[in-house]
């Protein structure tokens, strides 16, 4: 047995094994270790192995699932090695296999997976000239994407596609993998981490796997024929998942090719600091997602988060559901239910077909899963019948709906309405589906005729009136007798069992009976099994019309969602225009208003925000709380809200462009790298100001905050006219510097605001309005009253203040912080270009130039 273990384990180095013994799943040797850690379960021991004890460690067969989450949680992988042999078949231990490998980025158990999330999986191929093949897949989903990218692009990358488990070529370059440790470490990163053999990586099989997996000639079709590198990384993607789920993928048929011009640019920092899908602190809600996420189905929720975090540049997307979503406000008819509220109530409980196809093209499937998937249909197709609706969308979605009415009527027809929840304990197939099945049953069932008849017979026969005939799992049928009867019992009864006060015995005729009871019982058992095959080849061809019906289900289930939240919300419908500009009315923070209801009877205080090419830099001033950041934050939320097809909320909002959206909001120390605040603010500014385009919305909160003040300053107005003068993108620029605001009076398209705030005797009092102008005064010393600040403290710092006011006032004249450098500072050329200004190509024979090149060479 050891033997066949080791051998199911050379195969699954890095995987913890769950070998199948009876009623248990073993672990031995490193893996018991590992696990009794883990999970908290006994370490013992067995046998001995070179005169060692085995270590051994394991749970019971039915908590799998239980231990499984655990698992993979904790990013571990576990390959499950059952028993697929007949006991007793042949000499030596039961025949055993690796059916699967449960991964983090490849589970397809639904009591594994979160409702709301893809498990995504992503291979990253190291190609050349620093360049990555990406491929991912989600296997409950069927579709994989490919793209390319730069080294440094990478980041951002795993950031949008947010993986559930990373793998990479064994053959990569170290330095490759410390970067993506590296991005593990500083967060970017999340999730494990897999080592996959190099040969995987190939193109060329990459490509062969893609076109046999498409049944395609050409990737031309998807557009994807020269992305070798992706190629490459599709290769080892399809490998493992296939690895994982112990079979091919049937349902994976389509490709997508993500090109990074095609989406809105959101960077984990933009992501992090919106809060879109997590909290700062890491939790789900309050969410701008956990917000506008009201889906009745899973299925909804997972395409509501990809349409938020991957909005296209192109507005068609955008436009569609905009009116999509009109429509189904229902905001024409007043008298009659909003379209969207009776569809939602034909939407609940609708099961998740996209999760359940998958399964039955794996062939992993429940029975119960299969009924759901029935009722589920039948929605559908009632779903459909709402056909004729005005908006482009909603037509495509209704005719999307339709069932295929194969599928449907072979589900209602083959698995009996409330089946056991695995086939192999029997009852799964409905009456009447299969002539053979109904028979054995019924010898079953004409079981309690027989046996009541045999025990009358049989009473009458010996005179015993207590006399029972029975059944039960472990003796099989029997026939009871109280021991005051005992010598009444006839010759041709056979003692089973003694117990206490009663004999059981069996008969000639009742063994007779029993055999045939149990083979046909066993006989169903096994007709159902392939009976339930038979079910699954069936639907195989309908696999990809029901992930189409899933898709249908899915979006309808969104759009009512965000119909929904725009009527409750009071949201409007963006209008998109041609030129850079964000034109807000009355304009707020949904999660910040939302909570305001929810805790206070405080009401959101709206804002406008006028951006434009002409008018395209806001600083803002006005003290600490006034709502700075809430302001900042809301016209990236409501722009992205916007970009993804949403209403937003406010009363007006025309949008140009977007190309992406970046942040430099506050700093967490990010020790693990060894980054100071000051360092990591100052390389997301830089990259921001390297990236940033006239189609970027840039917001800025106190930058320069990490250092000296007159660096920090310095810094400050440096990066503020660079966004003006250069990048020229539409930036929103919150500062505690006063110095700042003089900067609109030499930039001709910045503009001051502030957050207005009053006094009342020595207090504060916010009023969260943006008028036009600097602030006249930071406030800082009311805010720390306001903080609990001790008495003395503060009215030191009253003093200290009108001191260093007064000293202000009586000093030198300004400095002028926006004064250009006397002349733009050029840096002093290197040898090599030195040598190059020298050269005079005209004048060179080939043998200078040659050596020329070797003497450049030497200096570089
Ligand atoms: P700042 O960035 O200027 O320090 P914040 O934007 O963090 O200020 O706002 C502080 C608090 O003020 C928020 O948590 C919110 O409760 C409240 N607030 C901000 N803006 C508004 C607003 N427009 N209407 C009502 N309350 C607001």
């Amino acid at each position: 047995m050891m033997q066949q273990y080791h051998a199911a384990k050379v195969d699954h180095p890095n995987t913890l094994l769950f070998y199948r013994m009876g009623d248990f799943y073993e672990l031995f040797y490193g893996d018991a270790e590992k696990a009794a850690q883990l999970l908290n379960i006994t370490l013992t021991q067995r046998g001995q192995s070179a005169g060692q004890p085995i270590p051994m460690a394991g749970v019971p067969f039915h908590a799998l699932e239980n231990y499984l989450g655990r698992l993979l949680k904790l990013g571990e992988s576990v390959a499950i090695c059952e028993q697929v042999g007949e006991v007793g078949a042949s000499k030596g231990p039961v025949e055993r296999k690796v059916v699967r490998v449960v991964t983090p980025g490849t589970v397809t158990d639904s009591e594994l997976m979160s409702d709301k999330a893809e498990a995504m999986l992503l291979v990253v191929h190291q190609a050349q000239r620093a360049r990555c093949g990406l491929a991912w897949l989600s296997v409950t989903q069927g579709k994989i994407f490919l793209a390319e990218c730069t080294h440094e692009e990478l980041p951002a990358w795993i950031a949008r596609i947010a993986p559930s488990e990373v793998a990479y070529s064994a053959g990569a370059s170290q330095r490759f993998e410390q970067s993506l440790y590296q991005l593990r470490s500083s967060g970017v990163l999340t999730c494990p981490l897999a080592l996959r053999p190099d040969w995987q990586f190939d193109e060329k099989l990459g490509e062969r796997k893609l076109l046999e997996q498409l049944g395609a000639a050409s990737l031309q079709a998807w557009n994807a024929q020269t992305l070798y590198a992706a190629h490459a990384a599709a290769g080892a993607l399809l490998t493992y998942a296939e690895h994982t789920q112990g079979r091919n993928l049937p349902h994976v048929q389509t490709i997508h090719v993500v090109r990074d011009d095609a989406l809105i640019d959101l960077p984990a920092t933009t992501r992090r600091n919106l809060e879109l899908v997590k909290t700062l602190r890491g939790e789900d809600s309050p969410t701008l997602f956990s917000l506008i996420d009201t889906c009745q189905t899973g299925m909804g929720s997972r395409l509501l988060k990809s349409w938020l975090l991957e909005p296209s540049r192109d507005r068609s997307d955008a436009r569609a559901r905009l009116g999509a979503i009109g429509v189904l406000r229902g905001d024409s008819d007043t008298l009659s239910a909003a379209p969207w509220q009776i569809l939602r109530t034909e939407l609940k409980g609708v099961s998740d077909v996209e999760r359940i196809t998958a399964r039955i093209a794996l062939r992993q499937v429940r029975p119960r899963e299969l009924v759901a998937l029935g009722l589920t249909l039948q929605k559908a197709q009632q779903l459909a019948r709402n056909a004729a609706a005005p908006a482009p969308l909603l037509g495509e979605i209704f005719e999307a709906l339709q069932p295929p009415l194969d599928a449907m009527e072979l589900l209602i027809r083959s698995i009996a309405p409330e089946p056991a929840a695995l086939v192999r304990d029997g009852g799964v197939i409905a009456e009447g589906f299969d002539a053979e099945l109904d028979e054995l049953r019924a010898i079953q069932t004409n079981c309690d005729a027989f046996l009541l008849d045999l025990e009358t017979r049989e009473k009458a026969r010996t005179g015993i009136s207590n006399l029972r005939v029975q059944f039960n799992k472990v003796h099989g049928f029997y026939i009871e007798v109280t021991s005051s009867h005992k010598d009444k019992v006839p010759d041709d009864y056979r003692r089973r069992q003694t117990l206490k006060n009663a004999e059981r015995f069996i008969t000639p005729e009742l063994k007779t009976f029993e055999d045939k009871a149990l083979s046909a019982q066993e006989r169903a058992l096994q007709r159902e099994k392939w009976l339930y095959e038979q079910v699954l080849d069936q639907l195989q061809p309908q696999v990809t019309a029901l992930c189409r019906v899933g898709q249908a289900i899915a979006s309808l289930d969104a759009l009512c969602a965000l119909a929904e939240r725009s009527l409750t919300l009071n949201w409007c419908a963006p209008q998109f225009v041609p030129e850079p500009c964000i034109d807000i009315d009355a304009g707020r923070h949904p999660v910040v208003e939302a909570r305001l209801a929810e805790t206070s009877n405080a009401s959101f205080i709206a804002n406008n925000t006028r951006l434009s090419s002409l008018q395209r830099l806001q600083i803002i001033t006005g003290p600490n709380m006034g709502g700075k950041s809430t302001y900042m934050r809301q016209v990236a939320l409501i722009a992205l809200l916007a970009s993804m097809g949403s209403y937003v909320p406010a009363t007006r909002c025309l949008l140009g462009p977007i190309d992406a959206i970046h942040t430099r909001i506050g700093a967490a120390d990010d020790l693990a790298n060894a980054q100071s605040t000051f360092m990591l603010e100052m390389t997301e500014a830089a990259q921001i100001l390297h990236s940033a385009t006239p189609y970027s919305l840039v917001l800025m909160d106190e930058i320069g905050r990490g250092t000296s003040t007159f660096d920090g300053l310095a810094l400050a107005s440096g990066i503020a006219t660079h966004l003006h003068d250069k990048t020229k993108a539409l930036a929103l620029f919150a500062t505690h510097y006063f110095e700042l605001t003089e900067l609109p009076a030499k930039a001709k398209h910045a503009i001051n605001m502030h957050v207005a705030a009053t006094e009342a005797g020595s207090d504060i009092v916010f009023l969260h309005e943006l008028q036009p102008g600097p602030a006249s005064r930071s406030y800082g010393v009311q805010v720390a009253k306001l903080a609990g600040m001790p008495a003395p403290v503060l009215s030191h710092a009253r003093h200290a203040l009108a001191a260093l006011e007064s000293r202000q006032q009586a000093g030198d004249s300004q400095v002028d912080l926006f004064a250009q450098p006397a002349s733009a500072e050029t840096p002093t050329p290197s040898a090599v270009e030195a040598q190059l200004r020298e050269l005079q190509p005209d004048t060179l024979t080939p043998r200078d130039a040659l050596d020329l090149l070797y003497s450049l060479k030497r200096l570089a």
